[in-house]
């Protein structure tokens, strides 16, 4: 059997006893390389644990591998992942899949002149918009690219600062405690149907999506993604697949965070 990839982790950094962000050389051979958006598979290495789903928040052009994690106390990978330190090594894979990738959205049909694209998130489901907020690609075929985070508290309401700096508008708001400056309160599905959203990211006279100017990509908790997608479906908004590009995106095997 082919020996498993492994990479060395570089950075370490924890944000909350729930949250870590970790960067890793990439020295393993891509066959293809990845696409913002797409995730692949991290373990511990020689299989102290199973292999695990992880978005990749870097960019394809880097040379490097950058990952957000959230720390699951029993959890089979990351009860161990959260203790890796500088110099550790780790099992990567070289090939990278998923669905939430910029050619599933459908731009022919846009007919705003300053069209949006929407990249919806709450906890780790940020971690894919890092890589398509920070990629050039996405700013070629949308006017503004706005990043909505919701996580349960403010210390989890990560990379803002550098997501503005690269030109992405962002929208983050708290479920579980008083907001901090600058940060909303609720879920951001309420905040849509209410029309809320728009009026905080003063959209002012928008109460809801235009299919015509914008895009979507989702990323979250299988409930969150569930209730976003029947949203959007309700209003005739249609899912985007490498065959058929439609008007939102979600990565369908997330998981769990609020
Ligand atoms: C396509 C895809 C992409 C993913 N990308 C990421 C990523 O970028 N970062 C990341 O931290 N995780 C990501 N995950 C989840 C990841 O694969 C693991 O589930 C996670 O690392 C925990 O692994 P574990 O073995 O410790 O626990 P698991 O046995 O995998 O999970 C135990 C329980 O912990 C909870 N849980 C697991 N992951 C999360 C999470 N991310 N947020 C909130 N609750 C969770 C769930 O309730 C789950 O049942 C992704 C999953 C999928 C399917």
């Amino acid at each position: 059997m082919k020996p498993r990839n492994l990479e060395t982790v570089l950075e370490v950094k924890h944000f909350t006893e729930d949250l870590f962000w970790f960067k890793t050389t990439r020295n393993g051979e891509w066959k293809k390389n990845f696409r913002p958006g797409e995730f692949n598979m991290i373990g511990m290495p020689g299989g102290e644990s199973p292999l695990r789903a992880y978005s990749i928040c870097s960019l394809p052009e880097d040379n490097f591998l950058e990952f957000l994690s959230i720390k699951v106390p029993d959890g089979p990978l990351t009860s161990k992942l959260q203790h890796i330190k500088v110099g550790d090594e780790l099992e990567v894979t070289t090939r990278a899949v998923g669905t939430l990738v910029l050619p599933n959205l459908d731009v022919y049909e846009l007919k705003h002149p300053k069209p949006r694209l929407w990249c919806i998130s709450t906890g780790t489901g940020l971690a894919p918009f890092l890589s398509i907020a920070r990629h050039e690609e996405a700013y070629k075929y949308y006017d503004q690219v706005i990043v909505t985070h919701t996580c349960r508290r403010n210390d989890e309401l990560v990379f803002r600062s550098e997501l503005e700096s690269n030109k992405a508008v962002v929208w983050q708001s708290v479920t579980r405690e008083e907001p901090r400056e600058g940060v909303s309160t609720g879920r951001v599905t309420d905040k849509i149907r209410s029309g809320d959203l728009f009026s905080e990211l003063h959209y002012e006279g928008e109460l809801d999506f235009n299919i015509e100017r914008d895009r979507i990509m989702i990323c979250g908790g299988p409930s969150f993604n569930i209730e976003i997608r029947d949203m959007l479906e309700a209003k005739g908004w249609i899912h985007g697949t490498n065959r058929a590009p439609g008007h939102y995106c979600q990565e369908r095997a997330f998981v769990e965070s609020l």
